[in-house]
């Protein structure tokens, strides 16, 4: 499960069980104050006292004298005007989207049609995604700011790995030169410094009226991103898991089941075959 945009999740997890990665504990404790505030309700006063409580319990080494800043530090960012958890289950693709990105062609340096185009949509596809996710969680942070959508993609290595999971490209594909490059070449992307790269064709993308439409493919998990683009273009081997609905490759021919839900399934099955047992 990744809880990268499910916040809420992630915070309730946090509250319930202690903290969850011993590295992130300043970023772990303002979730569990905003999950207090904003979640189970509590007043500025109450929500000191109670988190101090939850910190005591959670905190091995808790005392007073050495954790009353970064307690402070928590609570105020928890009852500061605004704050909130992010929730971001899905987003939604349209069609007029995904047939402007097919539509795009990709050359090589010799101006012919580029090997890897079908790679380079997929990435154009995943792009267009993340883009949509970081409009939709800094509209949820500015809650009173109706921003437009960004351009830019800001990205160090790790970012980028990241990326290329999203798309689900293959192992020996390099995101940089063997993708980016011939987006760049066909006018789709322009690489800036740093890692940053102006996504120029989410102009076009922005540009397209939806309002009456009604999404084509909603993207609930965004690190299969790629796959829900497989999936619509009928790729073979990509299969919807019949359990959680999100597109997997499929494996073998009588595979009904992602490999995260495979497991699910088998437990259940295993449970019930006891109950008749017994
Ligand atoms: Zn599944």
């Amino acid at each position: 499960m990744n809880y990268k945009y499910n916040e809420v999740e992630y915070a309730e997890l946090i509250y319930k069980k202690g903290f969850q990665s011993p590295n992130h504990m300043p970023a772990e404790l303002r979730l569990t104050a905003i999950y207090m505030r904003r979640v189970l309700g509590y007043k500025p006063k109450k929500l000191k006292e109670e988190f101090e409580k939850w910190c005591m319990l959670h905190i091995s080494d808790y005392n007073r004298a050495s954790y009353y800043k970064i307690v402070n530090k928590a609570v105020n960012q928890a009852v500061k005007k605004g704050s909130s958890l992010i929730k971001l289950d899905s987003i939604s693709v349209y069609k007029n989207e995904i047939e402007f990105i097919q539509r795009c062609s990709i050359f090589d340096e010799q101006h012919m049609e580029y090997e890897h185009a079908d790679l380079c949509q997929k990435l154009m596809f995943a792009f267009m995604v993340q883009l949509k996710i970081n409009h939709a969680v800094s509209k949820m942070k500015n809650a009173d700011e109706s921003a437009d959508g960004s351009m830019f993609f800001q990205g160090n290595q790790r970012k980028y790995s990241a990326m290329k999971k999203m798309a689900a490209l293959p192992d020996k594909i390099k995101i940089n030169e063997d993708l980016i490059y011939y987006l760049y070449l066909s006018g789709l992307v322009t690489p800036l410094h740093n890692g940053l790269i102006c996504i120029d064709f989410m102009k076009d993308i922005y540009s397209l009226d939806n309002s009456e439409n009604l999404p084509e493919i909603i993207i609930k998990d965004f690190e299969r991103t790629g796959l829900y683009f497989d999936y619509y273009n009928k790729e073979k081997n990509i299969k919807l898991c019949e359990y959680c609905k999100r597109p997997y490759k499929k494996k073998s021919n009588n595979q009904k089941y992602c490999s995260e839900c495979a497991a699910i399934v088998n437990v259940k099955k295993q449970k019930q075959r006891d109950l008749k047992k017994s």
